[in-house]
């Protein structure tokens, strides 16, 4: 069988892996996904159903372990109702946020709070076997560490550095790591997790939808999620939801040309913007100050490393006040900004979150940025348009991927395609 065609039924197949339930019952867990917590009264209000058939649903819902009571409400005049939510004990789910050089996870219950986590250093260079082995193992780790079955494990969320064809989660053309492409990270996962529907994003989309569960985009409608780091990418929040475009790659900023006659960008093509501003460009052009005399700070800072010169060296020369390093990440945040603001005419959004390693890089960048999305953008597109940094840091992914698998958890069983 060819691999897409193989990918499809197993998508099919996969999305009877969560927690199937009937119609009536989809209702009820609909009305706690939004509220939370909900009394038999309300789930009756929103249903429309007589008090018996609430009672009769909520009492086969309790019965299969889907929701529990947990204590009482308000009164509304006579006796206080009792309250119900979804069962956090349900099982596990977790959070896996992959960068270029790192892993970082997270085991939750099915409430999305927080039981292990774990952090270590990776190399997306290895073959997809080699690395999602590894991801597997420490998965198995946290799980052990809790006390948890890999059979309990009911969703993972993943993110993964490059462009991600959201419907059958599988790389495309991925330039950090080709020998990704198409690999089906999928069905590798569900080899050792059997119970877990496993749902794959880009890595800023999840950040971006972390952002949105858990950070200062709580109750933002309209925002981008920019990244900086050793590529440049964006996630788009739009009314509310995350908005991947018709196969997923909507948001991927970083290939946008800012200089036709720029350097040779990873994708083939010349003067994207992340191969003008993102971190390598950044070390690079601090190189070519240290070497042509133009800074002695970077000049020392490079010798004592042995010829080399780390994003952060460049942001230590800035701080004690080197003028080419200051130029270096103003000209990086000008770019950054140019492209920003034609997104922001394109799609006016109220809010710019900026997360990836190069946040680190503090005033100098985030003004220079600022700057530039004033200049350039339409007065009326800029008039309650915040830009900050994400206060998130790493957690805004591993919280977007645990999201993304929540929100996987249950499927109607006579609509399998229909996430409840
Ligand atoms: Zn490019």
């Amino acid at each position: 069988m060819a691999q897409a065609e193989k990918s499809e039924t197993k998508q099919a197949q996969a999305l009877h892996a969560p927690i199937l339930m009937k119609r009536a019952e989809a209702e009820v867990i609909r009305a706690l996904r939004k509220l939370g917590k909900i009394s038999r009264t309300e789930v009756s209000n929103i249903t429309g159903w007589s008090k018996a058939k609430t009672s009769q649903e909520i009492r086969s819902l309790v019965g299969k372990g889907y929701l529990v009571e947990v204590g009482e409400g308000a009164s509304q005049g006579g006796r206080r109702p009792g309250l119900l939510r979804i069962n956090n004990q349900l099982g596990y789910l977790v959070g896996l946020d992959i960068g270029a050089t790192s892993i970082d996870m997270v085991l939750t219950d099915v409430g999305g709070n927080v039981l292990q986590r774990c952090s270590a250093l990776a190399d997306v260079r290895q073959s997809p076997d080699e690395f999602f082995s590894r991801c597997s193992e420490l998965i198995l780790q946290m799980a052990n560490a809790q006390g948890c079955h890999h059979d309990q494990i009911l969703g993972i969320g993943v993110g993964v550095p490059g462009p991600v064809d959201f419907s059958r989660g599988v790389l495309v053309a991925p330039p950090l790591m080709p020998d990704w492409e198409n690999f089906l990270i999928r069905d590798f996962f569900q080899h050792t997790f059997p119970a877990a529907y496993v749902v794959v994003d880009n890595d800023v989309n999840i950040m971006a939808l972390g952002e949105q569960r858990a950070g200062d985009g709580v109750g933002v409608e309209h925002f981008i999620f920019i990244k900086i780091g050793t590529g440049i990418g964006s996630g788009i929040v739009s009314n509310g939801k995350v908005h991947r475009g018709s196969i997923g790659c909507a948001g991927d900023i970083g290939h946008i040309c800012v200089d036709k006659d720029g350097p040779i960008c990873r994708c083939g093509n010349t003067g994207c913007l992340e191969a003008m501003a993102a971190g390598p460009a950044i070390t690079e052009k601090a190189l070519q100050a240290a070497k042509n005399g133009s800074s002695p700070l970077l000049s020392q800072m490079m010798e004592a490393n042995g010829g080399f010169l780390r994003p952060e060296d460049v942001n230590a020369a800035c701080r004690e006040g080197d003028q080419a390093a200051l130029e270096i990440i103003r000209a990086s945040g000008q770019m950054i900004g140019d492209v920003l603001a034609g997104l922001v005419n394109f799609f006016n959004p109220s809010h710019i979150f900026i997360g990836g390693g190069i946040t680190n890089f503090g005033n100098h960048l985030l003004v220079s940025i600022r700057r530039a999305v004033l200049r350039r953008s339409l007065p009326l597109a800029t008039t309650h348009l915040a830009i900050n940094f994400s206060r998130m840091g790493p957690e805004a992914g591993v919280t977007g991927a645990v999201a993304l698998a929540r929100e996987y958890l249950f499927v109607i069983e006579d609509q399998p395609f229909v996430i409840v």
